[in-house]
């Protein structure tokens, strides 16, 4: 990593913004400022609005092969500035170069081409029947409008996946964007705006809006939908602020997933993905394992497995390119600080710290591979979400008491179940209150791009990813044609003679009236 500070990126918005407050951007691993970003205030918001409204109907224009022609140039710019865009997510976050590739540089270098692929299919027209008399005859579409100018707002776990992946799907059905990153980690979206200019989108048409969360609350009022990533806490005021704008929000928040092994899974597999999904990213991912729930019989042994893994990761030195070490900092300062309080909790509560507990001294953001036992709902690092490196493993009876103290939780994100009988497994998957559920897997799910990936409960509303995760980008609009038996007058027309009212009567008798009633 560079020990000095790199030349600021600009926003396309910054130049009207030239005497705008300065945000340093730190790198958590060293804690030195790697670069300066404009925090922008809404009149600066404002008119990059301005703008992207004014290039929107040409963008819309092009058509979906059109578009797509542009995002597949940015899915092979990605691959051709891997290193570029790597080193730039782990300069910002504090992450390892594996964790960055597999989630950052991976997601983008597939988001671009599936988005491309894909938008026009899922946007398609459709022709629908009708059950209704009325429509007898008539030809009933179903088409979907881009909506005009979609707002996202990112958090800091990962800048490319979750800020500018969310943008590409709006782009690919015709919308202009504007991207507030998160304040911590504003580099990657900068570059990937750098990106899209290179591979010929218009300006205008993705900009990246840098600031804090005023610059977010900015932006809430001048867009036409908002997709919002972040905390369950600034979730609820995004929702509100989209209530009072009278504009449609998607919501992608907290999590606090739960992986359940039964006594017949396989319990190195089981073992492994606990290990790994709770240290990925140094467990600031919001479909981390957070916990986990072992059957009686296998509790012991499987403890055993994951402490002797835990064990052997590496953490605490800057992540200074591939292979350096296992889990890198924290990104998010204020983050440390709730780890700490989760472990030094439980610790007074009655837990086990069996790998871990002790955070090093500065410069970096550091938390050690934690792993706690003799666990319970009445400690917060079983029931708030963690966001860090930490993995608390609770005995249960049996399956039942798995499953009851896995949705026994505000959120509802993802969920993993372990068990070599996999028609047992689905049956439980079924029964586990979240978004998404794993069976002898963790996470992998969110990169299937075709299936929709959103919170339960407290965890969001809406989703990313599949249909859904595109028409939320756009305005239905349903068209009926009559072109043939157009009557002069339709019976039920007026003048009310007391005909018609018969007529209308009978055909409702006749259509309604003849269902079976048991
Ligand atoms: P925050 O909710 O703190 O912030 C998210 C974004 O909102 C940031 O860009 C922030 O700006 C901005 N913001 C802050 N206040 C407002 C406001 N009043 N109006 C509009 N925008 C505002 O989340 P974090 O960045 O801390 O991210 C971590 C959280 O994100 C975790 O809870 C995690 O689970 C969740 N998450 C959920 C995912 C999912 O798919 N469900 C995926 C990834 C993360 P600034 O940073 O500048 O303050």
């Amino acid at each position: 990593m560079s020990t000095q500070e790199t030349e600021a990126p600009t926003t396309s918005a910054a130049p009207e913004a030239p005497d705008a407050p300065q945000i340093a951007v730190v790198d958590p691993a060293s804690g030195r400022v790697i670069q300066h970003v404009p925090d922008l205030d809404a009149e600066a918001v404002r008119r990059a609005a301005e703008r992207g409204r004014a290039v929107q109907p040409a963008w819309a224009a092009l058509g979906f092969e059109g578009r797509a022609r542009i995002l597949r140039r940015a899915q092979k710019w990605v691959v051709d500035h891997r290193e570029e865009i790597i080193r730039t997510v782990v300069s910002e976050t504090g992450k390892v170069w594996e964790d960055a590739q597999l989630a950052d540089y991976g997601y983008g270098a597939a988001a671009f081409g599936f988005w491309a692929d894909n938008a026009e299919k899922y946007l398609a027209e459709e022709r629908v029947k009708s059950a209704s008399p009325m429509s007898k005859g008539k030809k009933l579409l179903i088409r979907y409008e881009p909506l005009g100018l979609v707002g996202v707002i990112g958090p800091w776990n990962y800048p490319l996946a979750n800020s500018v992946g969310d943008a590409i799907p709006a782009l690919a059905a015709g919308n202009s964007v504007l991207l507030k990153p998160s304040e911590e980690t504003p580099l990657t979206s900068l570059l990937m705006e750098r990106a899209l200019l290179e591979c010929g989108m218009p300006e205008g048409v993705f900009q990246v809006v840098t600031g804090r969360g005023q610059t977010g609350a900015a932006l809430i009022d001048v867009v036409d939908m908002i997709m919002f990533t972040g905390s369950t806490r600034t979730g609820k005021l995004v929702a509100k602020a989209a209530a009072e704008a009278l504009i449609p929000c998607s919501l992608e928040l907290g999590g606090k997933d739960a992986m359940v092994v039964l006594a017949d899974a396989d319990l190195d597999r089981a073992a492994n993905q606990a290990v790994f999904y709770s240290m990925f990213n140094a467990g600031q991912t919001c479909v981390s394992v957070e916990r986990v729930y072992v059957e009686a019989p296998v509790y012991d042994a499987f403890v055993a497995k994951v402490v002797e893994k835990a064990r052997t990761l590496r953490s605490g030195v800057e992540p200074s390119g591939p292979g350096a070490t296992d889990v890198g900092a924290l990104t998010f300062p204020p983050q440390l600080e709730t780890v700490r309080r989760h472990v030094d909790q439980a610790r007074e509560a009655g837990a086990t710290i069996a790998v871990g507990g002790n955070p090093p001294e500065g410069p970096g953001l550091f938390y050690p591979p934690t792993v706690l036992t003799n666990v319970d709902h009445s400690m917060e690092a079983m029931t708030e979400e963690t966001f860090g490196p930490t993995l608390p493993i609770m005995k249960v009876a049996d399956v039942e008491e798995a499953i009851k103290m896995a949705n026994d939780s505000p959120y509802g994100l993802m969920a993993s179940v372990f068990t070599k009988d996999a028609e047992k497994g689905e049956a439980v998957a079924r029964r586990l209150e979240a978004g998404m559920v794993h069976v002898n897997a963790v996470l992998m799910g969110y990169l299937s791009l075709e299936l929709p990936m959103g919170g339960w409960k407290t965890s969001g509303v809406g989703a990313r990813h599949g249909v859904g995760g595109i028409r939320k980008y756009t305005k239905t609009q349903s068209i009926v044609v009559s072109s043939r038996m157009n009557l002069k007058r339709e019976p039920y027309e007026y003048p009310y003679t007391g005909t018609g009212y018969k007529l209308v009567g009978a055909l409702n008798k006749f259509l309604y009236g003849r269902g079976r009633r048991d």
